[in-house]
């Protein structure tokens, strides 16, 4: 088996990197920059973040494992002082792999179609002042937005921005995606549902936006401005990213451990 290290560039991080490749070296494990197997995130939620995007081409042939250096994490669920334990299992064991929903995010401009993939969520917002957008769904319309901006979350995302809007939290293995608003404005003009929305896979949602309009659109982390955008289509990607798991971390244990910090003895 061959893998990357994606670290967060601390101290700490850095360190743990020196230190999983003399160990993976002595237990069989190759380093591989280009093609490896494993991609091993080491620092928080953000540099898994970071290394889903930059593994992005080869999204079907990976697997990703976290080590979290601070708080725990929702895809980082390796203390830095088990590195030894996740090398030798590394090694020995075979993992079990989870798979959970990606969202896909096509931009349309003049120039054509670019296509997305979001890991947490899809967030779009106004630049200048608020945003206006018509919602449809399906290729019908369902609401005129004026606000902040919308979030589109996958189930894995739904703890993270979504959960701040008060948008639920999602299991993974309900393949969806999820509308929050940020904000709405509600009048005669613009008014929305209010409550956030669960799109099932193969049902879509175009967001419809005034010409011209500087929009700041962000994939997780990655942040960009544009005024070119005439429809942004959001569904459940056909890829899926997958976990190497060595060990069982159910999703409801991770929610309650990171949120609500009850540990059951
Ligand atoms: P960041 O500002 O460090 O992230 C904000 C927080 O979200 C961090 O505590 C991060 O954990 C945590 N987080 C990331 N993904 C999560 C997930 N799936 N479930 C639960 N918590 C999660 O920026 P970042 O590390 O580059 O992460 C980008 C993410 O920040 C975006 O995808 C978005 O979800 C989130 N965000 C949240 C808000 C908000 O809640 N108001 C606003 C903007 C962005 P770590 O500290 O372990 O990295
Ligand atoms: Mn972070």
């Amino acid at each position: 088996m061959n893998y990357v290290i994606v670290d967060r560039g601390d101290q700490l991080s850095k360190e743990l990197a020196d230190r999983f490749h003399i160990l993976a070296a002595a237990n069989g494990l190759k380093r591989n920059d280009d093609t490896p197997e494993m991609v091993i995130s080491i620092g928080g939620d953000g540099t898994l973040l970071q290394a889903f995007h930059s593994h992005i081409d080869r999204i079907a042939d990976v697997a990703f494992i976290g080590v979290h250096t601070g708080h725990l994490g929702f895809f980082a669920d390796w203390k830095a002082d088990e590195l030894e334990q996740l090398v030798n299992m590394m090694a020995n064991d075979e993992p079990r792999i989870v798979r959970y929903p990606l969202a896909q995010i096509e931009l349309v401009t003049d120039e054509g179609t670019s296509s997305h993939v979001a890991l947490n969520e899809f967030t779009i917002k106004g630049v200048d002042g608020t945003l206006v957008a018509q919602i449809d769904i399906n290729d019908e319309l369902f609401e005129m937005f004026r606000g902040d901006g919308i979030v589109v979350s996958t189930p894995s995302g739904s703890t993270a921005y979504n959960k701040s809007l008060g948008g639920a939290v999602i299991h993974p293995s309900i393949e969806s995606l999820q509308l929050a608003e940020i904000a709405s404005i509600n009048n005669r003009v613009y008014r929305t549902l209010g409550s956030s929305v669960l799109l099932p896979q193969h049902h879509h949602c175009d967001i419809i936006s005034r010409k011209d309009q500087r929009m700041q659109l962000a994939f997780d982390h990655l942040n960009m401005t544009r005024d070119d955008i005439h429809s942004i289509r959001c569904s459940v990607a056909d890829r899926k990213v997958s976990f190497a798991r060595y060990r069982p971390f159910p999703f409801w244990t991770r929610v309650r451990e990171a949120f609500l910090g009850y540990d059951v003895k």
